[in-house]
């Protein structure tokens, strides 16, 4: 029998989790939720989503605009084992009530803190600490690709320490009211809040992060420092390391991949999830090392990175799968990502 899901909000990243839960051979979509009807309601039953009703949404809303629900929120918790909740920053902790009385497991997102849940997750950083557990936190998309990185290094060399300066998109792309539109955003936070949230996946991690919030909507790109425990024999060495590993995507300089424009591109190109790109993209020429000394850069689709590890976090709560790289092969085979 598959395991049941609902989503809860069905924005960003709530549409692509449902997408990609729906083509998972071991889960079942059951329902997705929206506060009001939209074109992203439309879409949901348009795809055949059973769509319901969260926060304040009225019925008669959704009738009026020819797009049918099928109940509340708390209808459609009766009818699952777990709910990944996808509403915007800090609801979900508000919705942990609804999930507890209902007593359905939860996924929550990096939006939420560290409290949330029981433990924060990562594919490949913690997979097996999180099985069992009743609810999980998936970490933000900054945060899942710093701590894929992590997990890499980590287990290959060793880290002593890790510099990192994160270039911060503004806005989604449909996010209209946000910015900034013109200037370069200096996070005041120093050290910024990722490091800390990558230490909740790797608690003895050393690692320290500033921020800046620039004008573009595409990716978050991160320029890295890191000083391993043991010398690599050669960047060559590194370059394998992450080829290798699935969720890494790396552009040669034949690609002629200069930035974000080209590897958003690339992902439109190649059309999977929403023309998603979630896997890091590391650049083979931007990754220099000198001895113990890690350079490199990577960037990150915030909009979609965290959409596989939602499914995984799925799989370790249930013991769907034998191993972290079990699950991640099933997951990725399922939205189409090449196979590592
Ligand atoms: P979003 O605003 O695009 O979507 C949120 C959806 O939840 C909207 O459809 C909204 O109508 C709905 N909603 C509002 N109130 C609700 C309620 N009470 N119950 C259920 N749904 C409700 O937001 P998003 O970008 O998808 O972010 C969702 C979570 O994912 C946040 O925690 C965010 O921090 C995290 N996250 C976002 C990104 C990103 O770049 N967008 C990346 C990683 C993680």
């Amino acid at each position: 029998m598959k395991t049941r899901v609902a989503v809860n909000g069905y924005g960003t990243i709530g549409k692509r989790v449902a997408d990609a839960v729906a083509r998972q051979p071991d889960l079942e979509l059951v329902g997705v939720t929206k506060t009001h009807p939209s074109y992203e309601a439309r879409h949901a039953h348009d795809k055949g989503y059973a769509l319901y009703l969260s926060g304040e949404g009225k019925a008669s809303e959704f009738e009026a605009a020819g797009v049918p629900v099928a109940g509340r929120i708390e209808d459609l918790l009766t009818k699952v084992d777990v709910v990944v909740d996808a509403a915007p920053d800090k609801v979900g902790k508000e919705n942990r009530k609804l999930y507890d009385a209902a007593g359905v497991r939860a996924i929550f997102q990096g939006g939420e803190k560290k409290d949330v849940a029981e433990a924060s997750f990562n594919a490949l950083g913690n997979y097996e600490a999180c099985r069992g557990k009743r609810t999980l936190r998936v970490v933000s998309c900054n945060t899942t690709g710093l701590a894929r990185a992590a997990a890499v290094l980590r287990s290959r060399w060793g880290v002593d320490n890790w510099e990192a300066t994160l270039v911060r998109r503004a806005a989604d792309p449909a996010e209209s009211k946000k910015g900034p539109i013109n200037g370069i955003l200096p996070t005041f936070q120093l050290p910024s809040h990722h490091g800390p949230d990558v230490q909740t996946i790797f608690p003895d991690l050393s690692i320290q992060t500033t921020a800046v919030v620039v004008p573009t909507t595409l990716m978050h790109v991160h320029v890295n420092h890191v000083r391993l425990t043991r010398a690599p024999a050669s960047v060559a060495e590194v370059l394998t390391t992450f080829r290798t590993t699935p969720r890494f995507h790396l552009f040669a300089p034949w690609e002629h991949v200069t930035g974000t424009p080209e590897a958003m591109e690339f992902a439109r190109d190649r059309g999977l999830g929403l023309n998603d790109m979630m896997e890091n993209v590391i650049w083979e020429e931007g990754v220099k090392l000198e001895s113990r000394d890690l350079y490199f850069f990577q960037a990150i689709h915030q909009e979609s990175i965290v959409v596989p590890e939602n499914i995984d976090a799925i799989r370790a709560m249930f013991d769907l799968a034998p191993s972290g790289p079990a699950s991640m092969a099933i997951t990725d085979k399922a939205l189409g990502l090449s196979a590592a």
